[in-house]
């Protein structure tokens, strides 16, 4: 599912695709998909203006000229795709349809059903329960040693917890804890000074990696043109078991952590 350097690609796509353009219409086909329900949401976005598109944590920001937000989550299979004037099919699966005024178009499709799109007000503090950004100026290695303290949840599953850091989902954790040679249960609190440098660096250096690569695509993730990713091709850990760890030539191991599926090399990710 898609974390953040598959969500910043979407957003990136979709930034150079509607911003500035205006919604005609709305169409809502499966009323669980959007807040608030069908018939307020359509007629709330018709006549707004895209103003912007980013990203924070998991979630795409589409920022609308009323000073609105809509709120995308993809969670499993959601896609955003945006369509040029004139194509006659839409997008499989699609869920919530807006059309601009210059009749392109934005799908919003789910194959699963778990992606949301929510109309937020201007003043809705959404924000507060979205953790630090990774790759932020305010992510310093200070402010991680601090999430850090007293944390007694394993590293990997602490690394998921969106309220802490924002963006970061199993793939990207099991890959900044092979990096950083820390082993996935290590208790968060009890990492000391170097392996949180390494740690904190780690997790920079991949999302950024991934980033420039357009994310990963293990299962269908796409971004908002419909192309795959190419991060999957660099992966050390995330989905390897069995395989050999490029760094020492030991087995990759799964085993589990608060149900997720986490791999890692129990030859060189001792601490
Ligand atoms: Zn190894």
């Amino acid at each position: 599912l898609p974390e953040l350097p598959e969500v910043e690609t979407i957003a990136n796509g979709l930034a150079r695709a509607i911003v500035g353009k205006t919604i005609d219409s709305a169409v809502v086909s499966l009323p669980k998909m959007v807040f608030p329900e069908p018939s307020t949401f359509e007629r709330a976005v018709c006549g707004e203006c895209v103003h912007a598109v980013g990203r924070r944590g998991k979630f795409i920001v589409i920022s609308l000229a009323s000073g609105r937000f809509l709120l995308v989550h993809l969670r499993m299979t959601g896609r955003l795709i945006v369509q040029p004037a004139g194509t006659i099919d839409l997008e499989p699966y699609t869920k919530v349809l807006l059309t601009f005024t210059d009749s392109s178009r934005m799908c919003f499709a789910d194959v699963r059903q778990f992606g949301r799109m929510r109309l937020v007000e201007p003043e809705e503090p959404w924000v507060a329960e979205v953790g630090v950004e990774p790759l932020s100026e305010e992510f310093s290695i200070e402010r991680f040693a601090a999430l850090l303290a007293g944390r007694t949840t394993p590293i990997k599953v602490f690394l998921l917890d969106q309220r802490r850091i924002a963006g970061l989902g199993n793939i990207y954790a099991c890959e900044a804890l092979w990096e950083a040679g820390v082993k996935p249960s290590r208790p968060a609190g009890s990492i000391r000074r170097p392996a949180q440098q390494r740690l904190h660096a780690a997790i920079q250096s991949v999302l950024r990696r991934a980033i420039a690569m357009r994310g990963t695509s293990i299962d269908d993730y796409v971004d908002s043109e419909g192309l795959r990713g190419g991060f999957q091709n660099q992966l050390n850990a995330y989905g390897r078991e069995g395989q050999t760890c490029s760094r020492c030539g030991k087995g990759i191991k799964r085993t589990i952590l608060a149900q997720r599926g986490t791999w890692w090399c129990p030859g060189c990710q001792k601490i």
